[in-house]
Parts: structure tokens; C-alpha cells; sequence
């Protein structure tokens, strides 16, 4: 395995243990800072991937909740954009110690919420971890410029504001992360928050984050979290006219339809999508550390991450033997209970992701794939599989198959490999394995993505770097200075000190 900078965290709790366990509490929406119970609404089942047992269950918030919501943080937001940022820094920090003070009910909730490993839950703390930190930084970075000036005696500023309001719209698979990507860097610059989790994850992708920041004293209205389903919930929250930004991770058909609807309400669409990332093995690769990347980037949370290696793209040379160790490295994995902290491949999300993933591998091998490893499943665990003599119009390879699945792509000469690989309407990550790191270098400037990482794996996130993609990948970037850009916008105030002259 690759170095992860990040420490296994094991759950020191049981179901019965835990102390912000899901309960008839958490049946309710954050709105304005009051938990408004279900009432008449109605409810959505939340299951734990590896038992299908009910874990929870959720309102599914109305147009009008939604309504309340916004209404809310638009009132609250004034207030908060004119705190200095050292009071906003500060409650990032003091959330951060609440959620920190709860690591252990939290990687437990990431199994039982979304079917997490321990291994994928700690890397889970360590991104929010860090997401937290850069972003009490943002509160200090929001400085504009002074610019020099066209007309004598006149003094231009550019300063740098909130845009007022941000919606959020997230998915299953680092529900924590990937709502706190949005959340923390929104309040750290002065905005407010409406964020609708999804439905299969609305305790880690909302409710906590919320519990997190009422504990550490947010003022009430700044963030609010509407749980619900994407068609009644999500669909209010997306064609609202209050947001500014519209910040939306999920998947490319979602995800442009969201985007269509911010445009016509003038909101800025911030589009985190799908991928279908490739992983170049060449000739010059050490094969060692080619296998070794290629199972992390395949495996980790069963294959679930925008991030993940899509297909392996591997020079004939070292075809037959990187098919072989990678199938008997995919043959050793644990698959299992996500809690047992020895378990590498947990249980996929749900029924519908299963039978997608399932169906890409059996409509691959139809299209005369075959199967090195893998290929069953029992209930929602999928064997790590790994498909050879894949061709690139094949379905596990041209689809973002979401799943613990490894295409292995054979090619003969680098334009080869860099033609395959641009070829989808994908472009958010890559890897490229070679010795030559001159021809690294030429392969990861061909590759038309947002990131590429040389001599490893496509899962990478730093708080501090630019994270998305280009084409059917997105718009926009997260993630320190860019997000910073993303949720601020500037505005030109310009003061003439003597009086100019005008043609009439
Ligand atoms: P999804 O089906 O597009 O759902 C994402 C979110 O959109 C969920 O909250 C969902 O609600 C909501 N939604 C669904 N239909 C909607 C509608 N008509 N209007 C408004 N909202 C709607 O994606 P997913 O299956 O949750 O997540 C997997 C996808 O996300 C993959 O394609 C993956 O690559 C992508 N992803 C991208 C990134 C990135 O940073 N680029 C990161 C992680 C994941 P419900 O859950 O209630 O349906």
C-alpha cells in the first residue's frame, strides 16, 4: 500500500454506545436554528449498507421548508458578513474541537451510515480535519487590490465580498467531507448555508455538521440543513431564487440539469461531477508501485469516489503480468462488515448502485472482456473484480462504473495511451506510472482533466489545492484560494479625489 499520510482510526464504540447516535431527535430539519420535527411530512428510511437494517429516518423536506430555509439565511447572513474574521475563524476552530471531541461516534456512523471501512472513515477525519483548518485561513484572506487608475486623481479599490447565500446539494460517498467542503469555507467568508444531504447519508452529510456548529455557537439561520430526496427537496433548493452560488457534487446528468436551472435564476452554478479517471502504466513504470497504486486507487470505498481509477491503461509489455498481480492482489483483499478494522472492500451504497455496477461487469464480458478476478456479489458486497482484454468502448470502461471494478486496458505506444484516455467526456483525474519522469510530465500535460498525479493514484485531495475537472466533470474548483473565489465576488469602488474633466 502507498503511503496515505493517514492513520487508521478505529471506532471505540458500539451501536448502543454512542452519544450523537440517530435517534427520534435527528427525525427533524435545521432551520433558522430550531430542530423542526417531521410532524406531517413524510419520512425517509435511512439504511445501513451492510445489514439493510434502518439505521434512521428523515423528513422530506417541502418547497416550503426550503422556502423557510433561505428566507432564514438571507436574514442571517448580514449580520454574519459584518463580523470580523477572527469571530469567524473562531467558530470554525470551535466546531472543528466539537467534531473532533465525537471521532469515535462519527467512524462508526461512517459505516453504518454509508458502508465506510474504518481505513476510509479515518481518511474521512483527516479531510474535514484539514478542510476546517485552511478554512479559518479564508477568513483572513479576503483581501482585495488597490489598482492604479485610467483618470488622473482617482483611487480604485477591487474589494472582496460574500455573495450572500450559498445552496448545497451533496452526495453519499464522503457525505462528511464533501458537505463540509461547501459549509466551511461559505461561513468562513461571510456567507450562510441551505444544504440538502443526500437521502441515503443525511446524518454525517448534514445533521452532524449542523449539531457540530449549534454546539460551538453558530447564530441561528447561518446554516440550514434541509434533508429530503432529490426530486421534491433537491429540486426546490436548486431552482430558488435567493442563492448567489449554487454548489452542487453528484453526478454529471444531475448535476447539468442543477446547473441549467441556477443559470436562469442568475446563480452561479458550482458543478463537481463524475469521472472516469485513467491510470497509465508505461512501459518505463515500476511495476511494484504501478500494482500498488492501481489496487489503492481501484479499492479504496469499494471503488465510490469521483476520484477513482476508472480504467488501468497498460503498455502490452507489462499487460499479461499487471493483470495477474493486480487480480492476486484484488484476491487478498478483506471483504466484509466495514467495521471490522481488518475490512479493506465494504458493502456498495445500495441495491441500485449494485445492480449498475453488476450490470456494467456482466455487459463488459458480453462484450468480450473476461473476468481475471471477481465478478460475484452477495448482497451488496461486490467482489473486487478485475476485467481484462477490455477494449475502451466497452461499459465498465466508457461509464463511470462507481464500483470496486478494475478495466485493464492494453496499449502499444504513448499516443495510444493519451488518446484512450481523453477519450470520454470526462475529465476530472488521472495517473501516469513511468521511471521517465520527462515522459511522465508529456503524458500528464496531454491528459485533458483537472488533476493528474505522477507516480501514484488519483486519490488526492488537499484542503489548500484546487480540486475538479473540465468537460462532463464540471465548473469550478474547491478547495483554499479557489473556493475562496468561488464564494466571494468583487466589487470596483472607485473615488475621485479632484474633479475630472468631461467632454460636455
Ligand atoms: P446524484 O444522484 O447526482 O445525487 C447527488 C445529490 O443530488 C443528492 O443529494 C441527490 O439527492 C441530489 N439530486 C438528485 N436528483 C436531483 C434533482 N433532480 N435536483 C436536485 N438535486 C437532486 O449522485 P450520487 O449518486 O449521490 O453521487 C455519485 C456521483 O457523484 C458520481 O457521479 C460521483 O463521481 C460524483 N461525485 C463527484 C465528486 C467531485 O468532487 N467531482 C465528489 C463525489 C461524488 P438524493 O440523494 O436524495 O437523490
Amino acid at each position: 500500500m502507498p503511503d496515505l499520510t493517514v492513520t487508521p482510526r478505529l471506532p471505540n464504540r458500539t451501536a448502543d454506545e454512542l452519544s450523537i447516535a440517530p435517534d427520534d431527535g435527528w427525525n427533524a430539519l435545521y432551520i433558522d436554528g430550531k430542530w423542526v420535527q417531521a410532524g406531517p411530512r413524510e419520512t425517509i428510511a435511512v439504511k445501513d449498507p451492510a445489514s439493510r437494517s434502518e439505521i434512521g429516518r428523515v423528513p422530506r423536506g417541502t418547497a416550503e421548508d426550503v422556502d423557510d430555509a433561505y428566507g432564514a439565511a438571507e436574514q442571517a447572513q448580514h449580520d454574519w458578513a459584518a463580523r470580523t474574521p477572527h469571530d469567524r475563524a473562531a467558530l470554525l476552530n470551535d466546531a472543528r474541537d466539537v467534531l473532533l471531541s465525537w471521532e469515535d461516534d462519527l467512524l462508526y456512523l461512517f459505516g453504518a451510515e454509508c458502508g465506510g471501512t474504518t481505513l476510509k472513515g479515518g481518511f474521512e477525519m483527516e479531510l474535514v480535519e484539514k478542510m476546517m483548518r485552511v478554512s479559518e485561513g479564508l477568513a483572513f484572506d479576503m483581501s482585495g487590490e488597490h489598482k492604479s487608475s485610467l483618470v488622473e486623481n482617482k483611487e480604485t479599490q477591487v474589494r472582496r465580498n460574500p455573495v450572500g447565500v450559498v445552496g448545497a446539494i451533496t452526495p453519499w460517498n464522503f457525505p462528511l467531507h464533501l458537505s463540509m467542503r461547501v459549509v466551511a469555507p461559505a461561513l468562513a467568508t461571510g456567507n450562510a448555508v441551505v444544504l440538502k444531504p443526500a437521502e441515503q447519508t443525511p446524518y454525517l452529510g448534514g445533521l452532524v455538521i449542523a449539531r457540530a456548529f449549534e454546539e460551538a455557537g453558530l447564530p441561528a439561520g447561518l446554516l440550514n440543513v434541509v434533508p429530503g430526496d432529490g426530486e421534491q427537496t433537491g429540486d426546490a433548493v436548486a431552482t430558488h431564487p435567493t442563492p448567489r452560488v449554487m454548489s452542487f457534487t453528484g453526478s454529471s446528468e444531475v448535476g447539468r440539469q442543477v446547473g441549467a436551472r441556477a443559470v436562469e435564476q442568475f446563480t452561479q452554478p458550482d458543478l463537481e461531477l463524475g469521472g472516469n479517471n485513467a491510470h497509465i502504466v508505461t512501459a518505463n513504470a515500476d511495476l511494484d508501485w504501478a500494482v500498488d497504486a492501481g489496487v489503492f486507487g481501484s479499492f479504496t470505498h469499494q471503488g465510490q469516489e469521483c476520484i477513482s481509477i476508472n480504467r488501468h491503461i497498460v503498455h502490452e509489455s507489462h499487460y499479461d503480468e499487471y493483470v495477474d498481480r493486480l487480480s492476486s492482489r484484488a484476491a487478498r483483499l478483506p471483504v466484509g462488515d466495514p467495521r471490522e478494522p481488518e475490512t479493506v472492500v465494504g458493502p456498495v451504497i445500495n441495491e441500485q448502485q449494485r445492480d449498475k455496477i453488476v450490470s456494467y461487469i456482466e455487459r463488459t464480458v458480453d462484450n468480450g472482456a473476461t473476468v481475471a478476478h471477481g465478478g460475484d456479489h452477495d448482497g451488496l458486497f461486490v467482489q473486487p473484480t478485475v476485467l481484462s482484454d477490455v477494449t475502451n468502448d466497452m461499459p465498465a470502461a466508457c461509464n463511470e462504473h462507481f464500483g470496486p471494478v478494475a478495466p485493464v486496458i492494453p496499449y502499444d505506444d504513448e499516443a495510444d495511451a493519451i488518446a484512450i484516455a481523453n477519450d470520454t467526456e470526462y475529465g476530472l483525474s488521472g495517473s501516469v506510472h513511468s521511471t521517465d519522469l520527462g515522459q511522465a510530465k508529456r503524458i500528464a500535460e496531454a491528459l485533458e482533466t483537472g488533476m493528474v498525479h505522477i507516480n501514484d493514484q488519483p486519490l488526492n485531495d488537499h484542503a489548500h489545492t484546487a480540486f475538479g475537472g473540465v468537460g462532463a466533470s464540471g465548473m469550478g474548483r474547491y478547495n483554499g484560494e479557489a473556493v475562496l473565489r468561488q464564494f466571494t465576488e468583487t466589487k470596483w469602488i472607485s473615488i475621485q479625489r479632484e474633479p475630472r474633466e468631461y467632454p460636455y
